[in-house]
């Protein structure tokens, strides 16, 4: 685990290391005015955390890294797969109503569409509520109808860190993203299989467990 917060003493130490690299343990004592045991815990926690740099016999360096660094470095170390969670997917054919009443019963605020298996197109609420406005049928008119279609789909890939893709949520103002796998359909043209979603509140529970330093 990262040590995030640090003490007002490890903050000076840092900054002294900083000014004078290298510098002993000794010398940065001295510049405190106190003992080297009382800084050896903190001068381990500072080199263990990766902001200081400790070469026997010459001193300690300082690595450029800051605590935001770090908080930043974490995050781009989370992937996609290891945060998606399941998708709420409907074939194309499914008529709008039956479609409204999946976003119901489970509970979201997004719906992917596929047809023969492979991504087809999104359907949010907005899409719904545009529509019923218009007086389609709802028992007889199917999803596709109203959805955003391919290509015009922005996904994401279970490689992608979740910095990249709650960038595309907040640069494209959607509230989700099919995460998919790259395929071939029965023309052998690319096509994406749906194995996931990453949502708004996928990055807000995130936001929280790391406010919360789980
Ligand atoms: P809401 O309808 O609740 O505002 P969104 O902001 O997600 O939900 O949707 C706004 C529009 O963007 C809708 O027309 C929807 O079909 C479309 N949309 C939603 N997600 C995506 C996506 N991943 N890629 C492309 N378009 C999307």
């Amino acid at each position: 685990m990262i040590q995030i917060q640090l003490s007002e003493r490890q903050e000076k130490i840092i900054d002294i290391v900083r000014d004078n690299e290298p510098i002993t343990s000794e010398n940065i004592a001295k510049r405190l005015e106190l003992t080297r045991a009382t800084l050896r815990p903190d001068l381990a926690i500072l080199t263990m955390s990766g902001i200081l740099d400790a070469r026997p016999k010459v001193g300690y360096f300082y690595t450029g890294k800051t605590t935001f660094s770090f908080i930043s470095e974490k995050i781009r170390g989370i992937k996609v797969m290891d945060r998606k969670s399941v998708p709420i997917i409907v074939d194309e054919e499914t008529s709008i109503y039956d479609g409204i009443v999946t976003m119901f019963l489970e509970d979201t605020s997004t719906i992917f569409v596929t047809s023969k298996g492979f991504l087809s197109g999104v359907v949010s609420r907005k899409d719904f509520l545009k529509n019923a406005i218009g007086g389609l049928s709802l028992n007889k008119t199917p999803i596709a109808v109203i959805m955003t279609r391919m290509p015009n789909i922005v996904v994401t890939k279970p490689e992608e860190s979740i910095l990249d893709a709650a960038i595309k949520l907040i640069d494209r103002e959607i509230d989700s993203l099919p995460v998919v796998e790259e395929a071939e359909d029965e023309n052998g043209s690319p096509a994406y299989k749906v194995i996931g979603r990453i949502t708004k509140t996928t990055i807000t529970r995130l936001f929280v467990e790391l406010g919360n330093n789980e």
